[in-house]
């Protein structure tokens, strides 16, 4: 990657007439000074790899797709509003079989950040009401979109990653994928409560 730096990586990205989509292949970085000028319009694509979710079991299926815009807020100090649509899919391993599986994300996000420096000294005052949990911080000259979407995406994840609403995951006793073939194993109720709950049902009889 030659003489891109991050400041002019928004109008070097969209300027690949080529392809349908522009490929961001720099990122897409908002600089608050240049947000204090004019609002600013994405419309990109990062390819799997160019994003790194593996921290969190994650990778991309497909091109992440976003479009939006980048605005500084007036009457604040530096708060930048990001919004628009992205649309990609995710891959994970299912939480009960373990097999890959795919994870679509199409979504609107309308995301407000404000500069860390703002808070920093007077942070000990600083509450976080209920109604500003939407609020993320910045640090430095602005923002990388990449990681606007990375946490989006991540966030937008289901909390069980399951392969299909009704998968049967792997059988405890030997192994086996019991989505693929039926192991008979014997599975005693190791869980107390369900015995409880019998005797309940036995009572109200
Ligand atoms: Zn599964
Ligand atoms: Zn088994």
């Amino acid at each position: 990657m030659s003489g891109c730096s991050a400041t002019n990586a928004s109008k070097h990205c969209y300027t690949n007439g080529l392809a349908s989509l522009p490929v961001a292949r720099c990122g897409v970085f908002f600089n608050v000074k240049e947000l204090e000028i004019k609002k600013v319009v994405f419309e990109t694509a990062f390819p799997p790899g160019e994003i790194d979710f593996s921290d969190v079991g994650l990778s991309q299926a497909t091109a992440l797709e976003a479009s939006g815009s980048a605005e500084l807020l007036a009457n604040t100090l530096g708060e930048i509003r990001i919004r628009g649509r992205l649309n990609v899919r995710m891959r994970a391993d299912c939480d009960r079989c373990l097999e890959p599986a795919e994870f679509p994300v199409d979504s609107d996000f309308d995301l407000f950040y404000r500069p860390a420096s703002q808070v920093r000294g007077e942070e000990e005052e600083v509450e976080i009401d209920a109604g500003e949990t939407e609020i993320a911080f910045y640090e430095g000259d602005g923002i990388e979109l990449k990681d606007v979407l990375r946490e989006f995406v991540v966030l937008a994840m289901p909390m069980q990653r399951t392969c299909r609403p009704d998968c049967h995951g792997i059988c405890p006793v030997c192994g086996q994928n019991r989505n693929l073939a039926q192991c008979g194993c014997e599975l005693k109720p190791a869980d107390d409560r369900w015995a409880a709950l019998k005797k309940l049902q036995v009572k109200g009889l």
